[in-house]
């Protein structure tokens, strides 16, 4: 399956840098054999995909809401996004979960409402480290699953890529922050496979693209990436530099 590498650059990058960055990476990667998604904040999009239009980078959004429009002031919806050229959406990160109180029954209205408009959402799902510690992660990452993985339709279910991003690994933009090992995060994603067998059937579970975040950098990322479940990544502060970006893209191939 063709690996998808993701850059989240939360809220970092002014449109200036934006543009800089994406310059700086154009001339070091011309990846075909790799999805290579650029998710900046809101006010960088447009200018983003203006830079890409003759590339083969695709555009993501890091957050959206489920209404196509209406009176939900400082909100942008799924239809917005995609007029302005997104080709995906990240949903259910957690810190919109531990930040802005997400629960999986909104993360799951906004799924339905990116599939609706033609947007393929990263789902994240992924325990933090009292929920590991009291041998919770399966649980936890099963009822993520269950839930905002509810009332979809059976054929939309491969737009959606699965971002296990168990949440002690991810770094807060700390570089020397530590990934999990690429067994740890192997089981996860063998997990998360098995339960979208359970849900969806063998075919399914098969080919959905199941991608790691949490602290993937140059040094980790071909480690992480060889394993046999692990189908891509959502490159956090790795991303934010566009030579450490383009190697973690590299180590993809
Ligand atoms: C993330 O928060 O999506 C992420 C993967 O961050 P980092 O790579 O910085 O751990």
């Amino acid at each position: 399956m063709k690996k998808l590498i993701a850059a989240n650059w939360k809220m970092n990058k002014t449109v200036k840098e934006s543009i800089s960055f994406v310059k700086e990476f154009e001339k070091i990667v011309n990846e075909k054999d790799v999805d290579i998604v650029i998710c900046p904040a809101f006010t960088s999009l447009n200018v983003v995909a203006n830079e890409i239009k003759n590339s083969s980078i695709k555009l993501g959004a890091q957050n959206m809401h489920f209404e196509d429009s209406g009176a939900y002031t400082g909100e942008i919806s799924a239809l917005m996004l995609k007029e302005i050229g997104c080709e995906y959406v990240i949903l259910g990160h957690s810190e919109r979960r531990e930040i802005f109180n997400e629960d999986d029954f909104l993360i799951n209205k906004k799924v339905i409402a990116a599939l609706k408009n033609n947007l393929k959402p990263i789902l994240c799902v992924g325990e933090n480290m009292g929920q590991r510690k009291n041998g919770k992660t399966r649980e936890i990452i099963q009822n993520q699953l269950k839930n905002c993985l509810g009332n979809i339709d059976k054929n939309q279910i491969l737009k959606i890529n699965v971002a296990y991003e168990p949440i002690w690994a991810i770094s807060k933009g700390n570089p020397n922050h530590k990934a999990a090992t690429a067994e740890d995060a192997e089981e996860g994603h063998k997990f998360i496979r098995s339960v979208v067998e359970k849900m969806f059937g063998k075919n399914i579970s098969k080919n959905i693209r199941i991608i790691y975040g949490g602290s993937m950098k140059p040094e980790n990322a071909k480690e992480l990436l060889g394993m046999p479940n692990i189908d891509g990544g959502l490159v956090g502060n790795a991303s934010l530099n566009a030579k450490n970006f383009a190697e973690i893209v590299q180590s993809a191939k």
